[in-house]
């Protein structure tokens, strides 16, 4: 593979900057410094930024920032797909980390690594994922307590966990929950008598979308991988 495609696989950086930190001689390939970003290397090479190795990692993780109108799968026949914003030679084996709706925007993951995924969706990892949520009628304090304690959702047996409700306006709540029932939000927005009008992930555990654009996306770091 080219050397700049291992740098922005393996860290946090972008191919761009992957790049530049090439040219300006920052980079050493078994021991030599290598200017040209094509220079081809292998998961065996030892390659170094600043006198640390950098370490090959099989697995990818990503954290985008989706636009709305793209869908959470990795095709579909009429819209486009959060896959698309994905470089082509990096889409191999990913794998969508739970859904947000086509309408919703903010961070979701991608990865190769099944097992990491589970942990991030399953609800008994405790992985709290926050929502601000644009509601079209005021959030009485009282819908905001029997949201941190848990509602029944139209069509389930047990009520949602507890939840975390921070107000930030009249209309706007930051909302975290641990579980990813399907239209989860929107259905414990309904449940106490509430509509939601826009709905945008703000972080999941403590990952959020800093130094992200809409339609961007970024290697995790290992320190955000390990986290979870
Ligand atoms: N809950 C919803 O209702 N929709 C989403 O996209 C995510 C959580």
């Amino acid at each position: 593979m080219r050397l700049d495609y291992f740098l922005a696989h393996t860290t946090s950086w972008s191919r761009k900057d992957a790049k530049r930190f090439i040219a300006k001689g920052k980079i050493r390939v078994n021991g030599e410094v290598v200017t040209k970003p094509n220079t081809p290397v292998t998961e065996e090479c030892n390659v170094e930024s600043h006198g640390e190795t950098i370490q090959w990692r099989k697995e990818k993780y990503f954290a985008l920032y989706k636009p709305a109108n793209y869908v959470s799968a990795l095709e579909d026949s009429e819209s486009p797909v959060v896959i698309d914003l994905i470089d082509p030679e990096e889409r191999k084996n990913l794998k969508i980390v739970g859904r947000l709706d086509k309408d919703t925007t903010g961070l979701i993951f991608l990865t190769t690594d099944g097992q990491w995924l589970h942990r991030i969706t399953s609800p008994k990892h405790d992985c709290f994922k926050t929502y601000r949520v644009e509601c079209a009628d005021v959030i009485e304090e009282s819908e905001c307590r029997a949201l941190e304690s848990g509602v029944m959702l139209n069509g389930e047996e047990h009520p949602t966990s507890p939840a975390k409700v921070v107000k930030l306006s009249d209309k706007e709540i930051l909302l975290s929950i641990k579980e990813g029932k399907y239209h989860q939000v929107k259905r414990m927005l309904a449940s106490v008598g509430n509509k939601v009008e826009k709905l945008h992930r703000e972080s999941i555990s403590d990952v959020n979308l800093d130094g992200l654009e809409e339609g961007q996306y970024r290697m995790l770091t290992e320190e955000e991988i390990n986290q979870f």
